[in-house]
């Protein structure tokens, strides 16, 4: 994870959702590297949490309409972002994810997933980026009465010049395929109908967010399969993890 503090916020006058440069490039690699979704979360400045600046993926299994996280992975991501002194609202509020086509429309079930995994943050948003540049951001509030708003996305590419000064984009470029490989797993589209979304595991396990007391929003959360049909079935570029 690759927070840069130091480098200028842009400061647009209307609220907008804004990408580091860094965190943009990367997303669009993950939306690009293979023909099926992919989720993971924004990191938010420590100034402005609507400023993203890294985009960070955990292990999950993906179909060209569907993500699943794995539950160890989350707690993990979790605690590794705990460690660096991260809050908990700029860590885990903005849910990402790509879609493998250009529509950026939510399905009914990245609706139930937003609703039901976020819907009891104060604040939280979910972003969709498309292929053809498109893209869909909505900030929810459940506090007081609640509320939803449509927000545009914005790449700050006026601190681009101070990226680059302080990164080796072949370097970062390697860091996203390592990434990419460990983190991104393609689900064979037969085992579709057999997936549980976490939080409804058969195994009976205790699930991951049985060891966050110390936040209880942080329980709420979990993530779910997305809607489609399976009329696609990409190869696994990445071998699967070990059980
Ligand atoms: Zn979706």
């Amino acid at each position: 994870m690759k927070l840069l503090p130091s480098i200028p916020r842009s400061n647009p006058e209307s609220p907008c959702l804004t990408f580091a440069p860094l965190a943009w490039l990367k997303i669009q690699f993950f939306c690009h590297a293979g023909d099926t979704e992919i989720g993971g979360f924004g990191i938010s400045s420590e100034q402005n949490l609507l400023y993203i600046e890294d985009f960070v993926t955990v292990r999950q299994r993906v179909t060209p309409f569907t993500v699943q996280f794995d539950d160890e992975a989350v707690a993990d991501f979790f605690d590794q972002c705990v460690d660096q002194g991260l809050r908990p609202e700029q860590f885990s509020r903005i849910w990402c994810h790509t879609h493998p086509g250009a529509s950026v429309t939510p399905s009914s079930i990245d609706e139930a997933t937003f609703a039901r995994c976020f819907g009891c943050c104060d604040w939280s948003l979910m972003f969709i980026l498309g292929r053809t540049a498109r893209t869909y951001a909505r900030l929810a509030f459940a506090a007081g009465p609640g509320g939803q708003i449509a927000l545009p996305t914005h790449v700050d590419w006026s601190v681009w010049p101070e990226f680059t000064k302080a990164t080796l984009i072949d370097h970062e470029l390697e860091g996203w395929r390592k990434e990419h490989a460990a983190n991104i797993h393609i689900r064979p589209a037969s085992l579709g109908d057999l997936v549980l979304p976490i939080g409804q595991a058969a195994t009976g396990e205790a699930e991951w967010w049985d060891g966050f007391p110390w936040h209880p929003e942080l329980d709420a959360i979990t993530y779910k399969p997305t809607n489609g049909d399976s009329s696609r079935e990409p190869a696994d570029r990445n071998p699967a993890p070990r059980a």
